[in-house]
């Protein structure tokens, strides 16, 4: 299970994929970087601020854990995601 050790706020310098929502982040906005562990092998991904949220929002959703998509799963049709 993957486990997120640290997060911290960052401005992008290039396009991401957002680990929770896969879509993508922009460049030259605020995201956060989170530095994660996963069965002793560490690891690193972007988020959206949004994204970030709704994963300490659904933490009890998530209880197995933070996985790539796993906000998708967890709403189908979030109502961020219409906003553009
Ligand atoms: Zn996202």
């Amino acid at each position: 299970m993957l486990e997120i050790t640290k997060k911290r706020p960052v401005t992008t310098r290039k396009l991401h994929e957002c680990f929770a929502c896969t879509q993508t982040i922009d460049k030259g906005i605020k995201a956060i970087y989170a530095t994660a562990k996963q069965d002793e092998q560490h690891t690193h991904f972007h988020l959206h601020q949004k994204c970030n949220i709704k994963l300490a929002k659904n933490k009890n959703a998530l209880s197995d854990g933070v996985y790539r998509g796993c906000l998708n799963d967890i709403e189908s049709t979030p109502q961020w995601l219409m906003e553009v």
